[in-house]
């Protein structure tokens, strides 16, 4: 369905009567209203988790899993708001009375969601995207992923409700459902849009960044995109973990049918006997996965059609498919292998192939590896299967990788995104379309913040976070100084 300019116009001025009732919510308020809306989600019971069951295949205790995820990211967002760090108030008078400036972070405007369609909950409709944009004082227009509607629609349904609980307008969140471009392409367009933030593919991240652009008044599109999440096997850490390393690998691979973009889809090691070990064990260990369903036939279409092409190339060899029990809409898992020669060569072997595959690339010595360090595009994750021995001796790899990544892995694999502070989700592009930010952890707030400066107002007339009373009790920098007071 495609929503018409009309109806579109009418979404987006409720959208900007929501964000001037936001404007008046200090942080405080708006961390009172996020646990509202988190509450409203919480008591969605059996029939959210049923329904998303139904539209995505994905299992129930995963989805059980990512619902308490969401209700805690909603959490810990309004906590990290409700003490105002990132309204980062700063206050500096001249003493002799010639200035008396105060700066804080306000919401940039109504931003655009676009609902990500691997996971129905905590990256889509109710996730963090939408936590984040209003926890800066912002209103939301979701447009819901067309693969989980009806999920779609409880959540928003959830998120009405603690609206409504709180006294807000129902213009703070608007839910779109349109299974049409053109939809998405008109929201990004519309002059009252100040914002917008996607999770999915290279191709629709870059095409929204490109419209968001292309504006007389340039927006910013925060896309997270493809990442391969490469891999780096170094050779003394595989004298004791080749089994161990081998399981986990391949059970980071196919989690979730490999639906996430922290999937580890490429492994790179030095030629030697030891990587041949390792090949065995990946080989044994891919056997025991059996096929799963996709979350739609869009992406099984493009795993299907991905996986045939490195099947048909002439640089890359099968090393193993996983369980072959299919039914409709299922993929199996699958290992290919090819040599860092050909990986310079045909530099399309890096880009991602969304589900279960990876690719193993054999170095024929460091300088080789370095050089396929050098050749990687950003990542959104980067890992080091490494002793410690391993990062000293090529630390030069090391030093390298800091600037492919978001997040660098000292062993472990990328799969778990843990919701924190600490958290850097993105990367340098493609993975993401501005490495300076992260869309998972509190600070994905900063996104949707802009700063404004007030030169000697009244007090009366100064946002609470920028009053002399400080009535907030909001940490600020006074006069050079850290204070509460
Ligand atoms: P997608 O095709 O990028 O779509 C995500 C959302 O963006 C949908 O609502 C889609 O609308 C919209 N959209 C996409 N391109 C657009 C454009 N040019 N203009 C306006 N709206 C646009 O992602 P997907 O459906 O989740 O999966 C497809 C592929 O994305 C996968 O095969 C995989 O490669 C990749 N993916 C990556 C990640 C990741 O985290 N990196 C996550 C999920 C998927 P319509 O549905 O109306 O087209």
């Amino acid at each position: 369905m495609i929503w018409n300019k009309n109806e579109i116009d009418r979404v987006v001025q409720l959208a900007e009567a929501g964000f001037q009732f936001m404007q008046q919510c200090n942080v405080d308020q708006r961390a009172k209203l996020m646990y509202a809306i988190a509450a409203e989600i919480e008591s969605l019971g059996d029939v959210l988790i049923e329904t998303a069951h139904v539209e995505t295949a994905l299992p129930i205790g995963r989805l059980q899993g990512e619902k308490v995820r969401t209700v805690n990211q909603w959490r810990k967002y309004a906590d990290a708001v409700g003490t105002g760090i990132y309204s980062e108030a700063r206050i500096d008078q001249d003493p002799n009375g010639q200035f008396d400036l105060r700066k804080y972070n306000k919401g940039l405007g109504p931003v655009v969601v676009f609902g990500a369609s691997n996971f129905p909950f905590a990256f889509s409709t109710a996730g963090g995207d939408t936590a984040s944009a209003i926890g800066a004082g912002c209103s939301v227009i979701i447009k819901a992923h067309p693969a989980h509607v009806k999920t779609s629609q409880l959540m928003a349904d959830a998120i009405d409700r603690g609206l409504a609980k709180f006294g807000a307008p129902a213009g703070v969140f608007n839910h779109i459902v349109a299974d049409a471009m053109a939809t998405g392409q008109q929201l990004v367009q519309h002059p009252l849009v100040k914002a917008v933030a996607f999770t999915g593919s290279f191709k629709g991240g870059k095409s929204l960044y490109d419209l968001g652009q292309s504006r007389p008044d340039p927006i910013p599109v925060f896309a997270e995109m493809g990442s391969i999440n490469p891999v780096f096997v170094l050779p003394d850490y595989l004298n004791n973990q080749v089994d161990g390393f081998a399981k986990q690998y391949i059970g980071s691979l196919a989690l979730g049918v490999g639906q996430f973009c922290t999937n580890p889809g490429v492994l790179i090691g030095l030629a030697g006997e030891k990587l041949e070990l390792l090949k065995a064990h990946l080989k044994k260990e891919l056997a025991t996965i059996s096929a799963g369903t996709m979350l739609h036939p869009g992406i099984l279409e493009n795993y299907d059609r991905l996986t045939a092409e490195m099947k048909r190339h002439d640089g890359v060899k099968l090393l193993a498919v996983g369980g072959n029990e299919m039914q409709g809409g299922m993929a199996q898992a699958m290992l290919v292998e090819t040599d860092a020669a050909q990986v310079l060569a045909d530099p399309t072997l890096l880009e991602e192939v969304f589900g279960p595959f990876g690719l193993i690339i054999t170095c024929s010595d460091e300088d080789e590896m370095r050089t396929i360090m050098e050749s990687l595009n950003g990542q959104i994750t980067l890992t080091f299967a490494a002793s410690e021995n391993d990062i000293r001796k090529y630390k030069e790899l090391f030093v390298l990788a800091q600037d492919k990544c978001g997040r660098l892995l000292f062993q472990g694999m990328p799969t778990g995104v843990e919701v924190q502070y600490a958290m850097q989700h993105g990367g340098p592009f493609p993975a993401s379309t501005d490495a300076r930010f992260t869309s998972v952890g509190p600070d994905a707030v900063k996104r949707f913040l802009k700063p404004i400066s007030f030169q000697n107002w009244p007090n009366e007339f100064l946002p609470m976070e920028l009053q002399d009373e400080n009535p907030l009790h909001i940490n600020r920098l006074v006069n050079q100084q850290w204070t509460k007071e």
